[in-house]
């Protein structure tokens, strides 16, 4: 009987690529968790034509899907990528947040101990989770002080993983992993909002039209930023270790929000320049504003100082594990802002 792995938030950035991954490295089942929606959201996944690869009910608000899905396919893996993402949309959806980044996970835990307790569980965490910064890069002794409710909710998920782990011997584990994007990135998130907005001023000098500037909140802030390609690798080969271990994730280099926004111009063959300070900051291209801030996008735990410097330590993951990257920030934004010039041209 081939064994069957339950991989949630498919319809998402990592879940859809991890699905991919498990396609193409394994013989497995892959069932992915889907909750039901008005207007189903289908496009990360509706090219993967693979009869191992079903969809089935689960929602992670309601306990009876997730005690169903496991009693029922008894999995081998649960990977938990569905999660309310957006730091953000937790300040304004907090207990939702929580409902379904931390309770939901207590949930599984408690489901696969009676009913699957040889499972191998991952749950996504996050370098939110470390919230107020005390060095520079951030490892696994890192203290957690979160600063949003999406960061304490992770935290939380942590807690409850470990006290499984260690109570029952559960094979359950949450990385913290830094952030990471790629062409199916949330079109909310900084980095998606920058290449789809390039996207569309590329298109209106293609149309000989006035282009619409890009507003963004706060460009000090510093992220680690990784393809999630490389990532959904390098969790399935953590969850294949010989015993339960977590790992920060990340490409262990900083970069600034104009970092990432210069080889995104850089793509379309714009090199503009920067002018002004703070909310006055602008970016420039032949008398055209193409960036310009509101601090209507600033985070309220948004820290203006050189303590919201996010970068991954990964001293510990390049020792155990086959750390090789593929991909830079460069070829990350290329490939991101060309995908999103083909989606709008697919629009037209
Ligand atoms: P994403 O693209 O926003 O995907 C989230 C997924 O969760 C979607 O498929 C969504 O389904 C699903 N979901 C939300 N609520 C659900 C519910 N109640 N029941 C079932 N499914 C639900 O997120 P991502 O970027 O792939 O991130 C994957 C995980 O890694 C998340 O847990 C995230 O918090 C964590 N993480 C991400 C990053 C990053 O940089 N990407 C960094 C650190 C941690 P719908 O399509 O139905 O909305």
């Amino acid at each position: 009987m081939k064994k069957n792995v339950i991989v949630t938030g498919v319809t998402g950035q990592d879940g859809s690529y991890m699905v991919e991954h498990l396609l193409a490295n394994t013989d497995y089942n892959i069932l992915g968790g889907v909750r039901r929606l008005s207007v189903p959201n289908y496009k990360n996944i509706q090219h993967i034509k693979d009869k191992r690869f079903k969809l089935i009910d689960l929602d992670l608000s309601d306990v009876h899907s997730i005690h169903e899905a496991i009693t029922k396919y008894k999995p081998s893996y649960f990977i938990n990528f569905a999660a309310q993402s957006f730091v953000g949309a937790s300040w304004s959806f907090p207990q939702q947040t929580f409902d379904v980044n931390a309770t939901a996970v207590l949930h599984i835990l408690e489901c696969l101990r009676k009913h699957a307790p040889d499972c191998r569980l991952y749950n996504a965490g996050s370098s939110e989770e470390f919230g107020n910064i005390k060095y520079v890069p951030q490892d696994e002794k890192h203290p957690s002080e979160p600063r949003n409710p999406y960061a304490v909710s992770k935290c939380s998920a942590r807690q409850f993983i470990k006290i499984y782990r260690e109570s029952f011997n559960l094979f359950a584990i949450q990385c913290w992993l830094f952030n990471h994007e790629s062409p199916r990135r949330g079109i909310e998130f900084v980095t998606r909002k920058i290449t789809n907005g390039v996207a569309k001023i590329h298109l209106a000098y293609k149309n000989k039209k006035k282009p619409e500037p890009i507003t963004l909140g706060n460009l000090n802030a510093q992220r680690d930023w990784t393809d999630a390609r490389d990532c959904v690798r390098l969790i399935w080969d953590i969850l294949n270790l010989r015993s339960p271990n977590e790992y920060v994730i990340g490409s262990g280099s900083s970069y600034t929000i104009k970092d990432f926004i210069n080889p995104s111009f850089e793509c379309i063959g714009i090199k503009g320049k920067w002018r002004g300070e703070g909310v006055n900051e602008e970016y420039v291209y032949k008398g055209d504003v193409l960036i310009k801030i509101s601090p209507e996008f600033y985070r309220p735990d948004a820290i203006n100082s050189w303590q919201d410097i996010r970068t991954a330590d990964i001293t510990k993951a390049k020792k155990d594990l086959n750390w090789n990257l593929e991909s830079g920030l460069k070829e990350l934004a290329h490939s991101m802002v060309e995908n999103d010039i083909s989606l709008l041209q697919n629009l037209d």
